[in-house]
This record gives C-alpha cells, structure tokens and sequence, in this order.
C-alpha cells in the first residue's frame, strides 16, 4: 500500500522559486569583477533565472548537458547555478587555480557543451580555446565588451543572452535522481575526478545544512560565502541560501583581508564561511585596522584543519563562534559540524573549547565508522585512531564517467582520512592517510602540530611533514612562513611544542621557507614539501644517512 500524500520531486528549481515568492525583496550584495558592489534581490535572480534558462534552451543545449562556469562567486554566477539545474542541465563549476592542463582535461572529460566565464579568466580561456573539444558556446559574464570581442569573436554576452529569454518560462519537471551539478576533485595526486550531484542528493543536503546542529541558516542571517563557488558548490551555501531566504554577500575576486572586512563590516555580515587561509588574512585585517566585527556572530572554518589558535582568537578577540566543517567533494560536501549538545552546557570553558577544536558531529543523513587496515570497525571511543568512512544520502556512488564504484564491498565510501570518534559521534580529524607521519612504527598527527606551530604569533603558516630517517624512517619537522615583520628562531617554535605533546613526538627541527605551496582549494601541498624537505635531517648532519 503507498500513502496519500503529495508526491513531488526535490528540484533545485524549487529553491529559487520558493526563494523568488517568499524571499523577494531580500538583497543579494555582489562584488563585480571590476571592483565595483552589485546589489540585485531573491526576487531579481528569480526572474533573470528562469530567462536565462529560457535562452539556454534557445542555444540548443538540452536536458543533461554539462554547461560549465569560470566564475567568482556573484549574481551572475548565482543565476547561472539555478538557470541551468533548475532547466535540468548539468552546472560544471571549474576551478581556475589549476593548472591549464588539468582544466584541458577537465574540461574535455566532462564533455561541457558551453562555458560561462568571468573577464579575470579571458587569458585562460584564450590560450586553452584550442583543446576544449566540446565546447560550442563561449558566454562572457557581463555586457557587450569589445575587448572580449576582438580576443574571441564567437563570445556570447550573458546580458544580452539572458534578455533574449522568455518571461513566460516554465520550470521543467523531471526526476528527482537526474543530474544537477558536477564537481572535480582538487587532484592533487593523479588526474582529478568527478562527482555527478542529483537533485535529490543536493536538496537533502541543502535541509541539512541549514539546520541548528549543522550550520543555522535562517532568513534573519547575512551569509558571505569566501568558499568559492568552484570549491564544492560554496559547500551548498547558494542553494541554502535560497531554502532559508537568507541575505547573501558574494565577495568576487577580492579575497584579501581588507576586502573581506570591508564587506562583513559594510554588509553586517553574520556568518561567513572559508577555509583556514582566508581566516588568517582577514584577522590579520582587522587587528590592523581595529575593527572587532561586530556583526560577524558566527564562522564556518572547513576544507582543512582549523588551529585552536585561530578558533581562539575569533572567540576572544571577536566574539565570534567558529563552528568547524569538515567534509569533501565526495560528501557534496558536508560531513560533520561542530556543535555542542545539551550535555554541554556545564562544561568548563577549557573542556568546551576542546570540544570544539574538532571536526564535529553528523548531521541525519550522514552515517560515520572507522575501521583497521584490515577493514575491521573500531570503537568510537574517542581515542582509536582508523580510516574514516562514510555513507549517506548525499555521498558518492561512483566517480563521473567510471563504471566501477568508488565504495567498498559494504557500501561505505573511504574518505582517505584518518580519524577518532567518540560516543557522541564527534570525530576529529588526524590527518589524511598520505600525510601522517610514521616514526618508528607509530602514527604522528601533522594536524595537531601545525596546530601548535601556528600559534607562536610570529609564524603565518606552518606544515609538519616526515622527515627522513634512517633509524625512526620518519621523523616531524615543520616547515614554517614567518608572519609580515616577525622573526622567530627555531628554538622558540620547539619550545612550544613542550607539554603539549608527548615528547616522542616533538619535531627534529624548523625549516623557514617564504611561502608553503598551496593546491587549487588552498590545502598545503605536503608532496611538494617532502619532496623539497624530506631530507632536512640528513642534509643538517644530525643523523646519519
Ligand atoms: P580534495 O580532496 O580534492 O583536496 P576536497 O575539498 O574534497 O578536495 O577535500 C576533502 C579533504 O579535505 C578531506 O578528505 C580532508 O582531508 C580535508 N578536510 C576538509 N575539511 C577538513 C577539516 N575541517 N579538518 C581537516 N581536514 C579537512
């Protein structure tokens, strides 16, 4: 027997049409590529939506479709993300840090049919215009502009394209389980990968998110999204956004620390999301200039580990609760908050701060376990350390393109982390299986020493990697920039690290470079660091080769 009630599919398109009636006058802020703030509202984007999905089909791109963006987060690109799902196309978000080959590969992989691109990407796309096999439609995210012109003839304008659309569109329906989106993996070993997003799997992402123990969206929030766009769907922050009607603020391509304070202090901004990078210039800033962001009540710090020391500084120096993320392209991408739960409220301040240095818990919807090398399931007892897994409505089945799964024999997908969990399910992250360091037959989590190094205030940015050794194979150094003006010794660093850390696990030394390699979504390149470091403590003479 089935019920009897309403039976409708989860579309995107639903999100900006709720977001269009009940939202309408809510302000969308939008850097423009040229510097200039844009402001349009839900009831705006709505409408050139809905346009602009008429003309897509007026071009000849059909259901399915991969239809690409090189785009910074603004309206324009907010309007080709519901545009071109909610027509039940595929938006192909392209992250133009990588390398131009790999974007070559990604590109001709994913078979994109057009490509929308901001006018900071025209080198890119001129220079690379030859390889992209599939490619029939070139849209230029502005008005007519000559310059685009002479360099591309065949250039499309996205002004006059979304002008040439119907007033009248009606949102197709069709299944639930159709594709919406695609993502690659940042690739940082081999080539990238794709993750194919339903419908479905991004709207129940989009409910869980916005809850209170996930991230608390709501209409009275002014939410600034510094992930980008291109990063795992700005970790679902557009489509929330239009679920709970909240303000957005979309920083274009100014990511510096004056911009981003500019923008949260101009716009009141509640709540603002980012990886660590982005967080270190933008307290940088605001120290600076004496600004305590008064408005910023809430961060979300994901993509990589946040140090203790910078969830600190935004709690005491800014009033400011940093809930940390953790989660991948693979998990659409949202895997675990970090909330407190009624059992909490007594706790010391120092135990809550604890707490709340972790990745955190899952919301409904996301199942965790780890297990041993031989895949048996460990205790979530908060100390045993094992491969994390995940299973879930809103989790990978199989890579783009690949006909073998990407899980393992019992339905679970291996996130290539290394994890606790306690009984409350709050999981924190050791490191990423390629990156722990191995001394001597015991496990050395360079998260929890990064942690360490970064909060000595005369360090920027710090890496622990194994070192080579010949009796313990792999020794912790770490690799560290000095902050702007800051001259701190080696000795100083490793005096830190005393106490905190059993003593077997104190790095060998403290390597000063300028600047640590960052990968196209602003993760450490630990690869390129071993292979430029590795041999530190045999080349210093402390040990034997
Ligand atoms: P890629 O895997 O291509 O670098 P993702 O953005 O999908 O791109 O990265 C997911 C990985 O990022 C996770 O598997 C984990 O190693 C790391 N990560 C994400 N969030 C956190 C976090 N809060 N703490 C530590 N590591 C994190």
């Amino acid at each position: 027997m089935l019920g009897s009630m309403m039976r409708k599919e989860l579309l995107i398109s639903d999100l900006i049409v709720h977001a269009g009636k009940y939202h309408t006058d809510t302000e969308i802020v939008s850097r423009e590529t040229s510097g200039e703030l844009h402001m349009t509202n839900w009831g705006e984007v709505a409408e050139q939506s809905r346009k602009l999905a008429s003309a897509l089909d007026a071009l000849g791109l059909e259901m399915g479709d991969r239809v690409a963006t090189l785009a910074w987060n603004n309206h324009r690109h907010l309007k080709i993300w519901f545009a071109v799902s909610g027509a039940g196309k595929v938006c192909h978000t392209l992250n133009p840090r990588l390398a131009p080959q790999q974007f070559i590969f990604i590109c001709n992989d994913a078979s994109d049919k057009a490509i929308f691109f901001d006018k900071t990407f025209m080198p890119l796309i001129t220079g690379t215009k030859d390889h992209l096999k599939t490619i029939e439609h070139f849209i230029f995210m502005g008005p007519r502009d000559e310059d685009v012109l002479a360099a591309l003839p065949e250039a499309v304008f996205f002004d006059e394209l979304v002008e040439t659309g119907a007033e009248d569109y009606v949102w197709p329906q069709f299944a639930e389980d159709s594709p919406c989106s695609l993502c690659y993996t940042s690739g940082t070993t081999g080539n990238p990968k794709g993750v194919l997003y339903t419908n479905r799997s991004t709207m129940m992402h989009t409910f869980a998110i916005s809850l209170p123990d996930a991230l608390s969206l709501s209409a009275s929030e002014v939410i600034l999204p510094v992930v980008p766009m291109f990063h795992a769907n700005a970790w679902g922050i557009p489509y929330a956004a239009a679920m709970t009607g909240a303000k957005l603020v979309m920083p274009g391509p100014m990511l510096d620390g004056d911009s981003l304070l500019g923008l949260i202090d101009g716009q009141k901004v509640t709540l603002a999301l980012g990886v660590p990078t982005i967080w270190m210039m933008l307290i940088a800033a605001a120290k600076k200039s004496g600004s305590k962001m008064d408005s910023l009540k809430r961060n979300v710090i994901g993509g990589s580990a946040a140090a203790p020391s910078m969830i600190a500084s935004f709690r005491d120096d800014f009033g400011c609760d940093t809930i940390h993320a953790w989660g991948m392209t693979e998990t659409s991408p949202l895997g675990t908050a970090n909330q407190p739960k009624g059992k909490h409220a007594d706790l010391e301040a120092d135990a809550l701060a604890l707490l709340r240095e972790g990745q955190g818990r899952p919301p409904f919807g996301i199942d965790l376990r780890i297990v041993d090398d031989t895949g048996h399931v460990l205790r979530h007892d908060g100390k045993t350390e094992g491969a994390l897994q995940v299973r879930g409505h809103w989790v990978v089945d199989t890579y783009f393109g690949k006909d073998a799964t990407a899980l393992t024999d019992d339905g679970w997908f291996d996130t290539g982390d290394v994890s606790t969990i306690d009984a409350d399910g709050f999981m924190v992250i050791r490191d990423r299986t390629k990156d722990i360091i191995k001394s001597g037959g015991e496990w050395i989590s360079s998260v929890d020493l990064e942690g360490i190094a970064v909060a000595h205030p005369g360090v920027a940015m710090a890496a622990a990697i194994g070192a080579v050794h010949p009796k313990w194979d792999e020794r912790p150094i770490i690799i560290a920039v000095k902050a702007e003006g800051a001259d701190p010794t080696e000795e100083e660093i490793l005096a830190l690290f005393d106490g905190k850390v059993a003593k077997w696990q104190v790095p060998d030394a403290v390597v000063f470079t300028d600047a640590i390699p960052l990968n196209a979504t602003g993760k450490m390149l630990k690869n390129q660091l071993r292979e430029a470091f590795g041999n530190t403590l045999i080349e210093r003479g402390t040990v034997d080769a």
